[in-house]
Parts: structure tokens; C-alpha cells; sequence
């Protein structure tokens, strides 16, 4: 489980994040849904442990990992993230690339990286380099890299923005299959209330560095807490 308190950010003088609070027990997804600037990518980047906090607490698993005087590093935090453009490495094959971050016996590593390139379908590519994969089998791949270590949490930056429509239904979906099968906590940052209204358990909406509503996305949608809201989810179809 993830829990966030009081979290707050500075840069130069301005609140860019302002008493963010976050509960994600395993298996749910929150979604950070709000405009560009919001605050959204920093709240993630402070959560990984990418960027540090000026005043709240972070804890995952019942650790801090951020508070007071505690800054874990993101190594140390148990999580997992996949962003937008968090490339494969390109010398590797797909099997070394998921199973970069593993440790322990080589039967064993062997054995998780193969049940998660048959879980995202790819179980045949193995043996290939990320340049012979389309951006979606590239995404499908990131995904089960992000998962091999089972991390409790895994932080998610717009990651199917850079999909086509076509693709990004299918993939949206695999996706949070794989996630609740994991039991992770999830938090994912979105500016689009659909890819919201489709992933999340809760929606945190925020604005101007604060959430501003939460609650589940349904209930969001049918009472937006004010007029700004409302309007956000209007071109939802
Ligand atoms: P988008 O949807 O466009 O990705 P966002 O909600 O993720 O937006 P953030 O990236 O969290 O927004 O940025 C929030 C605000 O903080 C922006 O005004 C941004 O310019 C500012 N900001 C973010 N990081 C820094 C930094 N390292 N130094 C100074 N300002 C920053
Ligand atoms: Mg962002």
C-alpha cells in the first residue's frame, strides 16, 4: 500500500505541489487526472524518490521512505515506474531488458522474465532487439520490465500517450489486467479524463498543485465539484 501526506514542493519561491495526499491500497489505481502544470509529474517524481520533498511523508508497505529529514533513494522505494518515453535499452534483447532489474538465481530470473513475456503476449520475442518491435510491443515490454522485481508500487507518467488510438484501447487494458493479477498500487498521471474514466478505481483531481476532488470516477463525473471540473470532463464522449 502507498500512502502520501502533506506533500509539498517549492521551485524558486512557487508552490508547484501543495498538500497532496494519496491512499493506493494493492491492486488499485489512482489516477492523477488535471491540466498541464499542474503539479502532477512532480507529485510522481517526489513519490519515486526522483525529486525531493519540501515538507509530507511518503510511505509504501508500511516504511517511510520520505519525510522529515528521510530521503530513500529510488532504488531503495520498492517501486516501479514507466513514463511516456522510458526507452528500452537498445543493445539488449527483450529477455535481457526484462530482466535487467532481477537479481537472485539465473533459473529463477529465467523463469519470472518468461511468465511475464507470455503474460503482455510476447513470449516469442525474447530473443529480439527493441528496434524490430512496434512502439506498442515496445510499450507491452517496458511494462513487464517495470514489473519483473514486483515492485508494491508502480508509478505510470501519461504512459500510452505516445500509442495510437487504435493500439492504446488494447494495450490500456492488458495493461491493468497485469497490474491487478500483481497486486500493485498504482498511481498514474494523466491530463485526459477518458484514459481516467477507464483505468482508475479513484481520481484525484488536481489543479493548481492541489487535489482539488477524489472519489471514484463515476461519482466525479456526475459531481464535479465545481464549474472548472465540470467543464474538464465535458468533452468526454
Ligand atoms: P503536464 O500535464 O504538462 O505534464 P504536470 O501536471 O505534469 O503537467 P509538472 O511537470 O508537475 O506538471 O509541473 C508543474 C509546474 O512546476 C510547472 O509549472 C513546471 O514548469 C514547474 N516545474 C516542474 N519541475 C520544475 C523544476 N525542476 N524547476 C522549476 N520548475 C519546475
Ligand atoms: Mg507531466
Amino acid at each position: 500500500r502507498l500512502e502520501v501526506k502533506g506533500l509539498s514542493r517549492s521551485f524558486a519561491g512557487r508552490a508547484v505541489v501543495q498538500d497532496v495526499a494519496l491512499s493506493v491500497a494493492p491492486g488499485q489505481v489512482t489516477c492523477l487526472l488535471g491540466p498541464s502544470g499542474c503539479g502532477k509529474s512532480t507529485t510522481l517524481r517526489m513519490i519515486a524518490g526522483v525529486e525531493t520533498t519540501d515538507a509530507g511523508e511518503i510511505w509504501i508497505d508500511g516504511q517511510r521512505m520520505a519525510g522529515p529529514g528521510l530521503h530513500l533513494p529510488p532504488e531503495r522505494r520498492g517501486i516501479g515506474m514507466m513514463f511516456q518515453d522510458f526507452a528500452l535499452f537498445p543493445h539488449l534483447t527483450v529477455a535481457q531488458n526484462v530482466s535487467f532489474g532481477l537479481s537472485g538465481p539465473s533459473a529463477a530470473k529465467a523463469a519470472r522474465v518468461r511468465d511475464l513475456l507470455e503474460r503482455v503476449g510476447l513470449a516469442s520475442f525474447a530473443s529480439k532487439h527493441p528496434h524490430q518491435l512496434s512502439g506498442g510491443e515496445q510499450q507491452r515490454i517496458a511494462l513487464a520490465r517495470a514489473l519483473a522485481p514486483r515492485p508494491q508500487v508502480m508509478l505510470m507518467d501519461e504512459p500510452f500517450s505516445g500509442l495510437d488510438n487504435r493500439l492504446r484501447d488494447g494495450i490500456r487494458d492488458a495493461t491493468l489486467e497485469i497490474l491487478k493479477e500483481e497486486r500493485t498500487a498504482v498511481v498514474l498521471v494523466t491530463h485526459e479524463p477518458d484514459e481516467a474514466m477507464r483505468m482508475a478505481d479513484e481520481i484525484a483531481l488536481m489543479r493548481g498543485g492541489r487535489i482539488v476532488q477524489s472519489g471514484a470516477p463515476y461519482n466525479i463525473y456526475n459531481a464535479p465539484v465545481d464549474k472548472a471540473a465540470a467543464a474538464f470532463f465535458s468533452d468526454i464522449n
